[in-house]
C-alpha cells in the first residue's frame, strides 16, 4: 500500500501525489512515445470497457432495425430496462463495495467524511436515495429517449448510416473521437448550466452532493439530462454506426458512476490497487466554479478554470474571484 494513501490535511482532506496535469496531445510534449502512453491510459482500463458494453448492446441488446423503424412501447421499454440494469450493475456494485461494505475504509478516499444517512437538502431526506431517484427516473428515460429516437432515425434512413464493416478503419478513429468529442461537450454543456439564471433551478440538484458517490454521477434535474446527453446529435451529422451512438450515450450515462466514486484508488489486495482518478471532478463538487472539463481534454486549462489541488492553485483561483 503506497503511504501517500494515509497524508491528510486538518480538514481530513487526502490529495493525491501527482495532481491532475493537461494531456500532452493538445499540450506536449509531442513524442509519439509519450502520446501513445497516454492514449492508452485514456482508453484503458475505463473507456475501453465502455466500448465493450457498447459494442455487447448493439450485438445483442438492440432491436432490429426494422423494430426500431416504428416507436412501440415494447421495445422502447426494454431499452430503459437494459440501461437501467447497467448502471445498476456498475454504480450499485462500487456504492456496495465503497460505501456499503466499505471494504477499503478510508483509503484512497479523498474525504474522511462519509456522506450523512439523513440530510433535509436530498429528495427523500436521504443522498443515496435522492441519487438512485434522479439517476434512475429522469438519467436512464431521457438517455433512452435519445436513444430511441436515434435508432428510429437510423432505421428511416434519415441520418447518415455507417457500415462498420466497409470502413473499419473510420470506425475506430470515429470511437476514439467520440471520447475526446463528449469530454468536449460535457465541458460547455457544464459551463452553460453553471451560469446563474441555469445553476439554481437546474444544476444545483446535482451540487447537492458535496461529498459525492458512485451514484452522483448521473443524479441530475431532468433539463440538465436532456443538454448533457445531447452529444449524441454529433451523429446526426457525421457518417455513424448505430454503435457509435449507443457508445456514446452509454458512455454518458455510465461513466459518471466510476468519475464520482469519490476514491483516488480501488484496493484489491493489501499492495495492489486499481486506478480510479476522479480527483479533479472531486475538486469540482469541493468549490463549484472549476474543472468544469476532465483532465484528458484541456479546456480548463485554456480557459484557465483549472485547478489541481495545491496550494498554488488554489491562491490563483482565489485571486481570480477577488478580481
Ligand atoms: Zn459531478
Ligand atoms: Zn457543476
Amino acid at each position: 500500500m503506497q503511504a501517500e494513501a494515509q497524508i491528510r490535511d486538518a480538514k481530513g482532506e487526502w490529495r493525491p501525489e501527482s495532481l491532475p496535469v493537461p494531456s500532452p496531445i493538445f499540450n506536449g510534449p509531442w513524442k509519439p512515445g509519450v502520446i501513445l502512453r497516454h492514449l492508452w491510459g485514456v482508453i484503458w482500463p475505463y473507456n475501453l470497457i465502455y466500448i465493450g458494453m457498447a459494442f455487447a448492446c448493439w450485438l445483442w441488446l438492440t432491436p432490429s432495425m426494422e423494430t426500431t423503424s416504428r416507436f412501440a412501447v415494447g421495445w422502447i421499454a426494454l431499452l430503459y430496462l437494459r440501461n437501467v440494469a447497467m448502471l445498476v450493475v456498475v454504480a450499485g456494485a462500487l456504492h456496495l463495495r465503497l460505501y456499503m461494505q466499505r471494504a477499503q475504509d478510508i483509503r484512497f478516499k479523498y474525504s474522511n467524511k462519509w456522506p450523512a444517512k439523513e440530510d433535509r437538502k436530498f429528495t427523500f431526506g436521504n443522498q443515496t436515495r435522492d441519487n438512485v431517484f434522479w439517476s434512475l427516473v429522469s438519467g436512464c428515460g431521457i438517455w433512452t429517449a435519445y436513444e430511441a429516437v436515434t435508432l428510429w432515425l437510423y432505421s428511416n434512413g434519415v441520418i447518415p448510416y455507417l457500415d462498420m464493416r466497409q470502413h473499419p478503419v473510420y470506425a475506430v478513429l470515429l470511437t476514439i473521437f467520440v471520447i475526446y468529442f463528449r469530454y468536449f461537450h460535457f465541458y460547455f454543456v457544464h459551463r452553460l448550466i453553471h451560469w446563474k439564471p441555469l445553476y439554481k433551478p437546474v444544476h444545483s440538484l446535482h451540487h447537492r452532493n458535496i461529498n459525492i458517490g458512485p451514484w452522483s454521477g448521473l443524479s441530475m434535474h431532468p433539463l440538465e439530462h436532456l443538454v448533457y446527453f445531447s452529444g449524441v446529435l454529433i451523429h446526426y451529422i457525421i457518417p455513424s454506426s448505430p454503435f457509435h451512438a449507443i457508445f456514446n450515450l452509454l458512455h454518458a450515462g455510465i461513466s459518471p458512476a466510476v468519475g464520482h466514486t469519490g476514491f483516488h484508488r480501488y484496493v484489491v489486495t493489501d499492495d495492489k490497487s486499481i486506478a480510479a482518478d476522479n480527483y479533479f471532478h472531486y475538486l469540482h463538487h469541493r468549490m463549484y466554479t472549476i474543472n468544469y472539463g476532465v483532465q484528458d481534454m484541456p479546456l480548463d486549462w485554456w480557459f484557465k478554470t483549472q485547478h489541481d489541488g495545491s496550494a498554488e492553485s488554489l491562491a490563483r483561483i482565489r485571486g481570480r474571484i477577488a478580481a
